[in-house]
């Protein structure tokens, strides 16, 4: 039943947001500042707590020292989910795992199904009335409300999983005529609309990342058994991690996530001390020491949902634009999927600065983690014989006609 694949899917509750007093959104005039100003607070001396009682609590996001790059890629997939996923690149114990849990307190509200189906009035439009179960039908018809706003939910894949529990599959079980309630959801199924965690990403197996990485793509996919099929909507933030040491990810598979950051040990020896004390103050007393950022903690998650309000009406102006692809083409970069991530990720550096247009600055903080590792040399390589087969069908083309035309000569001369 579906209880077993719900059990086998880790989501982690999130602390209780306090409401905010002293500090307030308004302090800070961006995102960006806040997190900036974060970096550098200091923490006051914590009594032991009972250990046990915070094992639920992540570490707070804005509590991270340093690792500037990785908390902003994360924050601006959380403004702008169509960045098409970001994959983290690093060694064990430079807090990839941590960053992702710690996100929990900063995501903002979406609205879900109420269905254990995960019936959602787009099916409907899309599928018809048909596409979702009876009982969904029947509300849909007298005009209730399928859905309820519900928090961004972080779910992590489990590193054993298999395609089915990925996908999703016939539930064999049930005697119910109605495709949708036949079939098992998947855990893609259930990342619609919510963060999609993949630790490790490069471990697992290349039919399941491309499974994974196609519904990312569409934000749908269908399940297909026989004559079974239920199609889901599956529009959620990919995030992985790999530790390259550990083996390599395919180039094309590389390739399809919107950014690459690289996260490296902390550098500054003041940083990595500063590091040990927030960890330390944790581990002594959770629950104290994220109180002491829930104002900040507040503010961003309210600037984050106001950000996610604004990204629709920012643009970026041609002049802008136009240089940028340039650029691209000048780094030699054949996908398209650069330009469409830098862009996309700076329209979410706008947002979350309160602005509505793209300037040549935002382009500039993203270019790095948008536009490295997009060079392929398999690509390149395959280009360049591409092209040299085609010039030597062009060669062997000339020669063709010229034999023919010499014929003809030689024929109208008889
Ligand atoms: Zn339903």
């Amino acid at each position: 039943m579906t209880n077993s694949t719900v059990d086998s899917e880790k989501t982690v509750t999130q602390p209780q947001a306090p409401e905010s007093e002293g500090a307030t959104s308004d302090t800070f005039r961006s995102l960006r500042e806040l997190v900036d100003f974060v970096s550098g607070k200091s923490l006051i001396n914590l009594t032991q707590e009972d250990s046990g009682l915070a094992e639920s609590l992540p570490f707070p996001f804005l509590a991270i020292v340093g690792q500037r790059e990785m908390k902003l890629a994360l924050l601006l997939g959380l403004v702008n989910p169509n960045i098409g996923g970001i994959l983290l690149i690093g060694p064990r114990g430079t807090a990839k795992t941590t960053a992702v849990r710690s996100l929990l307190d900063l995501l903002p509200q979406v609205e879900r199904s109420n269905c254990h189906y995960g019936c959602l009035p787009e099916e409907v439009e899309f599928g018809g009335i048909s596409a979702i179960c009876p009982d969904c039908a029947k509300k849909y018809a007298a005009g209730e409300s399928l859905t309820s706003p519900d928090r961004v939910r972080l779910i992590e894949l489990p590193l054993n999983s298999q395609l089915e529990d990925v996908i999703g599959g016939i539930n064999e079980r049930t005697s119910v005529p109605h495709d949708r309630m036949r079939v098992r959801r998947g855990v893609l199924a259930r990342a619609d609309r919510n963060l999609l965690y993949i630790d490790e990403v490069n471990m697992l197996a290349d039919n399941i990342v491309d499974a994974i990485l196609d519904a990312s793509a569409q934000g749908r996919y269908t399940v297909r058994r026989g004559p079974i099929s239920a199609t889901y909507r599956a529009r959620f933030l990919l995030i992985g991690s790999m530790n390259p040491e550990e083996g390599r990810l395919r180039p094309q598979i590389l390739d399809r996530f919107g950014l690459r950051v690289i996260v490296k040990g902390l550098k500054l020896q003041n940083e990595r001390l500063d590091a040990y004390r927030r960890v330390k103050s944790y581990q002594t007393n959770p629950r104290q020491m994220i109180a002491q950022f829930a104002n900040e903690i507040h503010a961003a998650s309210k600037e984050i949902q106001a950000a996610r309000q604004r990204l629709h009406t920012v643009t970026i102006p041609d002049v802008v634009a136009m240089p940028a692809i340039k650029l691209v083409q000048k780094m030699g970069i054949e996908s398209l999927r650069a330009e469409i991530t830098w862009f996309e990720t700076a329209r979410a550096y706008a947002a979350a600065d309160g602005r509505t247009k793209v300037n040549t600055k935002d382009l500039k903080v993203v270019a790095p983690m948008s536009l490295r590792l997009r060079r392929s040399s398999f690509i390149t390589d395959y280009i360049n014989k591409q092209q040299d087969e085609e010039s030597e069908l062009n060669s062997l083309l000339i020669s063709l006609g010229k034999k023919k035309s010499k014929k003809k000569q030689s024929n109208t001369r008889k």
